[in-house]
């Protein structure tokens, strides 16, 4: 596990790594419109369609894009993992729990 991270930030751009779930987290390139509609996704409890989504416009394979979701949180600015509601960067470590979070504006959507 150790060099698996290892390997990740030494050859390229470092990966973020969530150390709640102990997973380094990858960064789908997403165009605005697949932003939108996996968030959309995710906020009515579409999990599956969330993956798929994701999976079907970039190179992750089903494993990254499920983490991917897993990490998506359902209100902007709220950790998804636990009750702390002020998050800042759209994708960021919570202080509190030490999840990583997809933390994508609302603007994304409306
Ligand atoms: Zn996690
Ligand atoms: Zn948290």
């Amino acid at each position: 596990m150790l060099l698996t991270i290892k390997l990740y930030f030494s050859t390229r751009m470092p990966l973020p790594y969530c150390a709640k779930c102990q997973s380094i987290i990858p960064l789908p390139l997403l165009t605005t419109e697949t932003k939108r509609a996996v968030l959309l996704a995710v906020r009515s409890n579409q999990t599956f369609m969330a993956i798929k989504l994701i999976k079907d416009t970039s190179v992750s394979d089903l494993k990254d894009a499920k983490c991917v979701v897993d990490h998506i949180n359902k209100v902007h600015g709220h950790c998804h993992n636990c009750s702390y509601t002020t998050l800042e960067t759209e994708a960021g470590v919570c202080p509190v729990c030490n999840s990583f979070n997809f933390n994508w504006p609302d603007e994304v959507v409306y």
